[in-house]
């Protein structure tokens, strides 16, 4: 049993989904059970978000002319894979859309838009998308049935916008799913989304297509959990940035968490967690050349020579740096500082402390750095731990990955050596205690030329298989 997961540019055209479901086909084909978890159509997620926050500002002609252009373009497309205007997915695709414009209507009403909400409204895109997938395998001869996350029993906690699934979704989804499965009909799952035990509709974070699928898989106690992406597999680098990044062939699921963390956009950074426990491999496939093994991930990788397998960027980071002698000695300020990131649901995405303790610097995203430094500050002002408060924007963090590096000596002045002949200084260092990574703040504009310079000093565009 297999669980697929196809993206937004692999749900994106009539073309698009028809070759998706051509990749379904193949497997099941042979016998294979199929369960296929599709994202919203390419850039239906991002106008949803735009539609919403336009409704909450009252831009109300906006938001119902780009519903217009999501109804034509589903409805299109139902119409190209062959529904006729009573078929049965039509009638689903108006009922949806209805209820979006209904929706976005009284969000505009209101001028108020939860994270509750959003979620709901976002939520349209996966849920217009999967009855296009179901009907696009039926057409070639594959019983399908399209279902919402919920549907499929993926409960979650209610943390909108970023919610987890509730132990209770390992039992549920087998209960919901099997008997589909058992009668040779592939479940067709949206991504993304899934809900409380209320039955309020959650998401799993922007890219969370990924990590339903392999929810799934372990509910499903599947023997392979696949994404089908519009690249080789999962690169040594952003493809987009350095053509001459390699497919790495294989990858434990510690490093490619570790490369999504650090702003590999390839996978969500949680989604290989539910394999990871059960011992499921994931592969990265390419959608374009379906025969290309891609990326195998697995607890113990064939390994490679090389100690440095892959390096990733997050751009749009920003550092503060908070300090004062009054922090020397006293270990509550750092957890004081943490509550108040916590708080204002800040993610660190680095740390570094100096070794006197009389200073801290953090990087987080910019999105969240006008807040945080400010919430730090209206807690330590007025105490006698932190004196210094200072916020760099435009700051990118760097990282190179690699189970390799452990024990490899001469990483790390490798690494350096190659940024400082670029003539790049270092806003601040750190590594993680189990030497998967080493990551590093720079400014924003010398991304490109780091992450370019390191891909050739490590000689990630010819990497040398092990003889393991
Ligand atoms: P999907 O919609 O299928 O989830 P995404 O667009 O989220 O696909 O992720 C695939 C994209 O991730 C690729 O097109 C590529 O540009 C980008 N990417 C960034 N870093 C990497 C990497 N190290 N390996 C592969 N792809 C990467
Ligand atoms: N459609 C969602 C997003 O754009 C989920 C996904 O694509 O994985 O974030
Ligand atoms: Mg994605």
């Amino acid at each position: 049993m297999i669980v697929m997961k196809f993206g937004g540019t692999l749900m994106g055209s009539t073309k698009a989904i028809q070759h998706s479901a051509s990749l379904v086909l193949r497997s099941t084909q042979h016998g294979e059970k199929v369960a296929v978890v599709p994202s919203a159509m390419s850039g239906v997620t991002d106008q949803l978000i735009k539609i919403s926050a336009s409704a909450e500002q009252g831009h109300i002609a906006f938001a119902n002319d780009e519903i217009s252009l999501i109804r034509q373009r589903h409805l299109n497309t139902a119409h190209e894979l062959g529904a006729s205007a009573e078929s049965l997915t039509v009638q689903k695709l108006l009922e949806l859309l209805d209820s979006l414009g209904q929706t976005i209507h009284g969000i505009y009403l209101l001028r108020e838009l939860s994270a509750r909400s959003r979620d709901l409204i976002v939520s349209f895109g996966e849920r217009l998308s999967a009855p296009l997938m179901a009907l696009a395998l039926e057409r070639m001869g594959v019983r399908a049935h399209d279902l919402t996350g919920g549907q499929a029993g993926l409960v979650t906690t209610d943390t909108f916008g970023n919610a987890r699934p509730l132990p209770q979704a390992y039992e549920r989804i087998p209960s919901r799913l099997s008997g589909l499965l058992d009668q040779g009909i592939t479940p067709v799952v949206t991504g993304f989304i899934g809900e409380t035990e209320k039955g309020v509709i959650t998401t799993l974070g922007r890219g969370g297509s990924d990590y339903s699928a392999t929810i799934l898989g372990a509910a499903l106690g599947a023997d392979e959990v696949w994404t089908w992406k519009d690249v080789d597999g999962v690169m040594t680098t952003d493809p987009r940035m350095v053509p001459e990044a390699q497919n790495l062939e294989q990858l434990s699921y510690e490093e490619i968490m570790e490369m999504a963390y650090f702003g590999a956009k390839v996978l969500h950074p949680l989604a290989v967690t539910p394999l990871q426990e059960r011992g499921i491999p994931l592969r990265v496939k390419s959608a374009a050349d379906p025969d290309f093994p891609g990326t195998l991930v697995t607890a113990h990788p064939k390994g490679l020579k090389n100690g440095v397998k892959a390096v990733t960027a997050i751009r749009n980071a920003a550092i503060i740096d908070v300090g004062g002698a009054g922090m020397v000695g006293v270990p509550e300020v750092v957890s004081k500082i943490f509550d108040v990131l916590a708080g204002e649901a800040v993610n660190v995405i680095m740390i570094s402390q100096s070794s006197s303790m009389a200073n801290i610097s953090l990087v987080v995203l910019r999105s969240d750095a006008r807040r945080a430094f400010d919430a730090l500050k209206s807690q330590f002002a007025n105490s006698d731990w932190i004196k210094t408060f200072e916020l760099w924007e435009d700051v990118a963090a760097v990282a190179v990955v690699g189970e390799g590096m452990r024990g490899t000596k001469g990483v790390a002045a490798r690494l350096f050596t190659a940024v400082a002949a670029e003539g790049i200084s270092l806003h601040m260092i750190a590594q993680g205690s189990s030497e998967l990574n080493i990551s590093f703040a720079i400014d924003e504009t010398d991304a490109e030329k780091a992450v370019k310079a390191i891909h050739k000093a490590f000689s990630l565009e010819r990497l040398e298989p092990s003889d393991e």
